[in-house]
């Protein structure tokens, strides 16, 4: 059940009306990682949920995320307006200007109209809580960087409202499928194959015109990940992938062993 009450979550005030940046700001209203596609899809994840925490949780963000529909469309309306009478203002988004009256429209920021195909909704928890986790920090990217093109005080105040929010969503997120107890590899019920699941293909190599190399990290280097060089050059090929074998054409002595190095952490060194 939804109501609406005659109030925005932030107060939006606009100094002075920016039309090009508020076509800009279309694409948190109507883009691919804008607050309509982040409302439906929790929304909609939240209506197939079975666990009633989880679904407590999408609920309420994605009604949260309504209301920032509502502030970054408002926003974008102050900014969009002047292209209804201002001839200049209008050459900067004329699909806006003469079609829309100066006026917001679910579409991105290139005038491609909103799609439910950003939505991601798969009806397994855990892979829908990841999801959501990279869409909050797309969106943050997003509202950050409208923040640097932004010249208004005002307006930056009310995306950094929006921005900041992201970020708690992100971290409900985060607990929400931490609270699901599930190892960080486990997906679904089907194990992967043993051996294969484990095997780091260094399928590109060579040293690169930018000075671009094959590095050691925790990817390579972690107890238990087998590297296997070139791959393609040394006929690798995978013969078998039951869940209980995993053969492939470099089984035994041609599979280079584990390395057990411990990685550097973040950056990698150059091996
Ligand atoms: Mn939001
Ligand atoms: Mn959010």
């Amino acid at each position: 059940m939804y109501h609406h009450i005659k109030k925005l979550m932030f107060t939006v005030r606009v100094g002075t009306p920016e039309p090009r940046f508020g076509n800009m700001l279309l694409e948190q209203f109507g883009g691919a990682n804008g607050e309509l596609a982040a409302a439906m899809q929790y929304s909609i994840q939240g209506i197939n949920c079975e666990n009633m925490a989880c679904k407590d949780l999408l609920m309420d963000i994605g009604t949260e995320e309504l209301s920032h529909l509502e502030v970054i469309g408002t926003l974008a309306r102050m900014h969009l307006k002047p292209m209804k009478k201002d001839a200049d203002a209008a050459e900067h988004d004329p699909l806006i200007a003469i079609a829309g009256g100066g006026g917001v429209a679910l579409c991105n920021s290139m005038g491609n109209a909103w799609t439910a195909d950003y939505l991601k909704v798969t009806g397994e928890l855990d892979v829908d809580l990841r999801s959501n986790i990279a869409a909050e920090a797309r969106a943050k990217i997003v509202y950050e960087r409208l923040i640097n093109f932004c010249d208004d005080p005002d307006s930056k105040q009310a995306l950094q409202f929006l921005m900041t929010r992201e970020i708690t969503h992100l971290r409900s997120f985060m607990q929400a499928l931490d609270g699901l107890g599930k190892s960080a590899l486990s997906i679904g019920a089907i194990p992967p194959t043993p051996g294969i699941v484990d095997h780091y293909l260094n399928a590109s190599t060579g040293e690169g015109d930018e000075g671009e190399n094959d590095f050691e990290a925790q990817w390579n280097t972690a107890e238990g990940i087998q590297v296997v060089e070139t791959p393609a050059l040394n006929e690798y090929q995978v013969l078998e992938a039951t869940p209980k074998a995993g053969r492939t054409t470099l089984d035994g002595d041609k599979v280079e062993p584990s390395r057990t190095k411990a990685g550097t952490g973040k950056t990698g060194r150059k091996r």
